[in-house]
């Protein structure tokens, strides 16, 4: 297998994993408030956190479907501004990086 093919499919594993998140997010977010006010309050603070996190993981999300999709385009890896390879040090710490360190600056 290579490098991409391997790469692609650890993205493939990391968006389901962010999918399950998301899910998991909903689920909490459509939890009916305890009648009790005080825990209501709670509660209302806890699905404040979770929709942030749950953007992030939507964010994040979009992003790794993007990087998929530039693989399946046979463009991944290519500044999207100056059109030069991507350092690969840099794609391994950010897989879904678009823009190579200098265009990124
Ligand atoms: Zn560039």
């Amino acid at each position: 297998m290579t490098d991409l093919a391997n790469l692609r499919q650890n993205l493939v594993a990391r968006l389901e994993e962010l999918g399950h998140r998301v899910d998991d997010f909903e689920s909490s977010l459509r939890e009916p408030l305890d009648p009790d006010f005080a825990e209501q309050a709670t509660q209302m603070e806890g699905d404040e956190v979770a929709s942030a996190l749950e953007h992030s993981a939507i964010e994040e999300a979009q992003h790794i479907k993007a990087a998929i999709d530039r693989i399946d385009a046979g463009d991944y890896g290519d500044c999207a501004k100056c059109g030069n390879k991507i350092n690969p040090e840099r794609l391994k710490a950010l897989p879904y990086a678009t823009e190579c360190v200098n265009c990124a600056a």
